[in-house]
This record gives structure tokens, C-alpha cells and sequence, in this order.
């Protein structure tokens, strides 16, 4: 499959207008630029603001750098012990295999550090010893394969490192974070669920989707593969302005999770990565979508809307409150319902 990498194949393919050619090269010439032709071609190259063109075309916009953004957004690097490691919360690590993505997404966290130009990924020494910390930390019950995409790398190398985590005996679970069955569909073989899928250790795979039109048929089935495998299915998904930030895109796309066995588990708020201001909304915005789709959807739709607190102090659940305290005692709440309406509760 063709994918493309530079503002002249952009050009060609109609997604740049000549116009922008120029400051497009400047673009991918700080950020790293892949759009597998397949998802190229979903894109309504009629449409300036088609919502797959500004999750994966470059934009000038993203030049524009605010002063509170941040290199390290969600401060990986104040929690790596290790390369590779990110050991944030007590009872589970992150295990960063490589730094490649079939596809770059515009309001990646990660955009500092994916991409042609860094380091591809861990060395068989770095991995050695990464492995060799999650052995020494038997606090350590959940290991998430995160990147860059983890399902870039080969059945064969997945294969390896999934054993060498399931032989480790307090690892209980092993989470692989993916965008591979909406970027490049195709890659997610029968051989490579074989890989992921590991004796007596459950793998989760949480799925990256922002809009529904990211879920063609071939997306769908690849999901279906890893669903028909035994392998739990949940999904990632960025609030990003102009893409998912009305109430009909977003319930659309929580019911077409469900639809493919995919239980929506994070709603992320954009994080301050560098030159993503144009991609970010307010908080309030969010609130509003999660009010929507609790009044208005099944309670299998309901992700939790969460912000990573920049600086690395972990994700806070920033989802709209339903209940409040009444009186001075403690004795009674106020619980909101779904149509906007206060109750009274006795509490104790
Ligand atoms: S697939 Fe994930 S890591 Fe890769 S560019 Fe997109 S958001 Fe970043």
C-alpha cells in the first residue's frame, strides 16, 4: 500500500491545494507525516474541513506554538525509570516498543517523539532491560504496549515479546494500545492476532477512533478478527474541534463502537501538545458531549471523559458531577437525572 509522506504527494492527490504546498513542506518538515492511501482516500478533498483532513493532513496552523504547551504533555518522561518504561501508577507500566505509526495524527501527545528522524524504537538491549524491570517490580499486574504503534512491529517480534511478558508471573494482563485497524486495516493478520493472543494471560486491546467514518468495512473487520480471537476490545478516543465535538458525531460513533464489540472506555481531552491549539476545545465542550450521550444513548456508550494532568500526574475523570451534597450534615444529596432534573436523596 502507497502512503503519503510529503506535501507533494499531498499536492498530487488533491488533499493541499498548490497554495499550501509551501508552508505544508514546513509542516511536515517539524512533524512526521504518513497517510496510508486508504484512508487517504476517505477524505472529501472538497471539503476544507473534512474531519479524517484535519486528524491526518498537515495545517499550518500546527507552526502555532502556545506557550502552555508542552514537549512531554502528559510528562512520560518524569516517570520513566527505564527507556522504554513509563511507570506512572503503582500496579502498571507502560512498555514504549517503538516510535512508528502507519498514519501520524495531527494532535498526537506523542509528537515529539514519533516519527522518521527518532530513535525507531527499543534496541534488544534496551528491551532486555526494560523486561528485566517489570521482573523486579512485583507490584507491577498490568503491562500497556503503547508507541508509536506497537502492532507496526511483526508478528514474530510481537510474538516474542508477548511471551517474555506472560512468563513473568505478576503480570496478570497485557493491554496493547493500537490506530493499526483504522491506519492500515490489512495489517491486522490472522497471524498477528495469533501473536498478541497469549496463554493465560487475557490481552486487552484498546483501539484508537475519533470520527465514525473511520470505521469502514475493512476497519470493521479487522476489529472483528481481534473480537472473533477472544481478545476484549476497548476504545481511545480524542476530543478534537471540528472532528467528534457535536453531539451527533459523537453519539454516532460511541454506538458504532459498541456496534463492532468495542466498549468506549477513554474520551481523552486534547492534550497541550505542541501546535495542536486549533485541535483542542474547552473543557465545557466535553462536559456538554458526556451530558448529551448520558441522556441520550445506552450506558455500553458511555466512555469516561478524562484529562492527563500536564506534568505527569496521571488521567482525573473530568466528566459533568450528578450529584451534590444538601444541607450541612451529609444526611442528603441532590442526584441529577438524565432530562436535567434535581432529586432529593436520603444518603444514610
Ligand atoms: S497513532 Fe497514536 S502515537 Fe501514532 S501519531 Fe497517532 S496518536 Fe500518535
Amino acid at each position: 500500500m502507497t502512503t503519503l509522506r510529503t506535501a507533494a504527494q499531498l499536492c498530487e492527490h488533491g488533499l493541499v491545494p498548490p497554495e499550501r504546498r509551501h508552508a505544508t513542506e514546513k509542516v511536515a518538515a517539524r512533524y512526521a507525516v504518513a497517510l496510508p492511501a486508504a484512508l487517504a482516500e476517505l477524505i472529501d478533498s472538497s471539503d476544507r474541513d473534512d474531519p479524517l483532513a484535519r486528524q491526518f493532513v498537515p495545517d499550518v496552523a500546527e507552526l502555532d506554538h502556545r506557550p502552555e504547551e508542552l514537549v512531554d504533555p502528559i510528562g512520560d518522561d518524569t516517570h520513566s525509570p527505564v527507556e522504554g518504561i513509563v511507570h506512572r501508577y503503582p500496579d502498571r507500566v507502560l512498555l514504549k516498543l517503538t516510535h512508528v505509526c502507519a498514519v501520524y495524527c495531527r494532535f498526537c501527545f506523542r509528537r515529539e517523539m514519533v516519527g522518521p528522524g527518532k530513535p525507531a524504537g527499543l534496541s534488544s538491549a534496551a528491551l532486555a532491560a526494560a523486561l528485566e524491570y517489570i521482573r523486579s517490580q512485583p507490584q507491577i499486574w498490568e503491562v500497556i504496549l503503547t508507541g508509536g504503534d506497537p502492532l507496526i512491529l511483526s508478528p514474530r517480534r510481537l510474538r516474542a515479546v508477548m511471551k517474555s511478558l506472560a512468563d513473568i508471573d505478576h503480570v496478570k494482563v497485557i493491554r496493547i494500545h493500537t490506530r493499526m485497524p483504522v491506519a492500515d486495516p490489512a495489517r491486522v493478520t490472522g497471524d498477528l492476532v495469533r501473536a498478541i493472543k497469549v496463554k493465560a494471560k487475557p490481552t486487552y486491546v484498546a483501539v484508537h477512533v475519533n470520527h465514525p467514518r473511520e470505521l469502514t468495512a475493512p476497519a470493521r473487520a479487522a476489529c472483528a478478527r481481534l473480537a472473533d480471537a477472544g481478545i476484549p476490545l476497548l476504545s481511545q478516543t480524542v476530543l478534537l474541534a471540528g472532528v467528534n465535538d457535536v453531539p451527533d458525531v459523537m453519539r454516532e460513533l460511541m454506538r458504532a463502537l459498541v456496534e463492532c464489540r468495542i466498549k468506549p472506555y477513554y474520551l481523552h481531552h486534547g492534550d497541550l501538545a505542541p501546535g495542536t491549539s486549533h485541535l483542542r476545545t474547552d473543557i465545557a465542550t466535553g462536559q456538554d458531549l458526556m451530558r448529551e450521550l448520558r441522556g441520550r444513548v445506552s450506558g455500553l456508550c458511555q466512555p469516561t471523559y478524562v484529562l492527563d494532568i500536564p506534568g505527569g500526574h496521571g488521567k482525573s475523570p473530568i466528566g459533568p458531577g450528578y450529584v451534590a451534597r444538601h444541607g450541612s450534615d451529609g444526611a442528603q444529596v441532590v442526584v441529577e437525572d438524565f432530562n436535567g432534573v434535581r432529586h432529593l436523596y436520603q444518603a444514610r
